[in-house]
């Protein structure tokens, strides 16, 4: 799709998102944390929700695991500008306390809908709260880290590929090394060809329709 084409949605949707009341993290935002990079990219990061200085400066991952998450994407020849990084939850828990079940519900249609308008080949989350929100499975993130699986989201065929989040691998040797070993797999899932579409098979046989008479009840 041409890139103009999906720039306007993209940012017509950032607009509206900026004055979301949706959940209590309204009132204790400085501002909601969209996401940021290329609206055509085909790899996607998700990560868990926005720190103090996300919120201060209005972009993902511009702290210390931000700095990480960079150092990893130089390493396969990208940086930001390639791909897009959104989180979970678009504002941040006070004390950056893990996200609520219910903040995660209310939230989660932006990302979704953000999923749809970018339509990326590969959606890497970042940590368990993006691994089983986006999964639909309550399966962990270190049982499930480096393990591609073909997913449905956004309406499109998508692979879904979860992997350590920075934060927790800055203070952890051995997950960094894992971290970057499960980057390094992201070049040769980017080049895997789309993923065909899977036909949506009809629940139940199509019932013939009853003529409008008799479904306004008059015989
Ligand atoms: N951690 C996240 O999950 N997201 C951010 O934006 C920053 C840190």
């Amino acid at each position: 799709m041409e890139a103009a084409v999906r720039h306007a949605p993209l940012e017509e949707f950032r607009q509206q998102v900026a004055g979301c009341t949706r959940c209590a993290l309204a009132q204790g935002r400085t501002q909601v944390v969209f996401g940021v990079g290329d609206p055509e990219a085909d790899l996607m990061f998700v990560g868990e929700a926005p720190g103090f200085h996300e919120d201060k400066q209005g972009y993902p991952f511009v702290g210390q695991a931000g700095k990480l998450l960079d150092k990893l994407l130089a390493g396969i020849g990208l940086e930001r500008g390639n791909v897009y990084i959104a989180n979970v939850l678009k504002c941040r828990p006070p004390g950056n306390r893990d996200p609520a079940p219910d903040e995660i519900q209310a939230c989660e249609s932006h990302l979704f809908r953000q999923i749809e308008l970018i339509q990326p080949r590969v959606v890497a989350t970042l940590g368990n709260f993006a691994t089983k929100l986006l999964s639909g499975k309550p399966t962990g993130i270190t049982r499930v880290h480096g393990a591609e699986q073909e997913v449905t989201l956004g309406g499109s065929r998508v692979l879904l590929y979860p992997l350590y989040h920075p934060a927790a691998a800055l203070y952890t040797p051995r997950m960094l090394q894992v971290l970057e070993q499960d980057f390094a797999r992201l070049p040769e899932l980017l080049g895997r060809p789309p993923a065909e579409p899977v036909p949506v098979e009809p629940l139940l046989a199509p019932v013939a329709a009853e003529p409008a008479a008799v479904q306004l009840g008059l015989f």
